[in-house]
């Protein structure tokens, strides 16, 4: 199997990113890959890019380097109702969605009942593609009640590489992701993979993730990153344009 798309970038835009657009460009079509999506940081995160960074996307060129390249947000969910940080009109020109739970605007972990509903109710939510790095230990969740709304919403659910590394900030993310890839395979669902890079020199560079697909055998076929044309095919928001 080969990782030919990469579903969470980040660029100095987002605040504590540390590359251009351009330098990422260059460094993922340099690292072979097929697409690089560009998700910053939603208003929520401190120091991070307001509404109006969100509103001008449709400027940037979608090819550099040869490479597809997509424009996209990492949203804030905020509360257990899956409220996220942008607009309605904004959400509808993003080319790729991903809602994450993050510490600064979500507050401390809220218990598995709540964390669980807060990324179904956020999955709930048409434009949202992609539930970032679920395997997140300081927010516990029912895995199993996630990956069934992940079904029948046809949301994305993302195994995410800098979770991934040993010396990561995340808690028992290797634990958690296995135990979301068995339930994956379990219900047919399907994955994505982002490197959540905020450098260019960590594009391309998916062996974390490839090391949780193969510990538990992982079907190809529900890993959608392995072309272009398969992710775009299981993006919900793209799939209404
Ligand atoms: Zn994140
Ligand atoms: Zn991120």
């Amino acid at each position: 199997m080969k990782i030919k798309t990469d579903t969470h970038s980040h660029t100095i835009a987002s605040g504590h990113a540390y590359s251009t657009i351009r330098e990422m460009a260059k460094a993922g079509a340099e690292a072979g890959l097929e697409m690089l999506a560009i998700t910053e940081h939603a208003p929520m995160m401190p120091e991070t890019c307001g509404r109006f960074y969100f509103s001008n996307l449709g400027i940037i060129p979608r090819k550099m380097y040869g490479m597809q390249m997509m424009f996209g947000v990492e949203l804030n969910i905020l509360d257990e109702e899956g409220t996220i940080d942008l607009p309605e009109n904004l959400l509808k020109q993003m080319d790729i969605t991903i809602a994450s739970i993050h510490g600064p605007c979500y507050g401390e972990s809220k218990g598995i009942e709540k964390n669980t509903k807060a990324y179904i109710n956020a999955m709930k939510n048409p434009y949202v593609c992609i539930i970032g790095h679920p395997d997140d230990g300081r927010f516990p969740v029912d895995y199993e009640a996630i990956v069934k709304m992940a079904k029948e919403t046809g949301t994305l659910l993302e195994i995410n590489n800098s979770s991934l590394r040993p010396d990561g900030f995340r808690e028992n993310t290797r634990e958690n992701s296995l135990l979301l890839l068995r339930l994956c395979k379990k219900y047919g669902v399907f994955i994505t993979t982002g490197s959540d890079s905020h450098i260019d020199t960590e594009l391309g560079d998916f062996r974390y993730v490839y090391d949780v697909l193969e510990e538990c055998d992982f079907p190809e076929e529900l890993v959608v990153t392995t072309s272009y044309e398969k992710l775009v095919s299981h993006l919900k928001h793209w799939k209404k344009r």
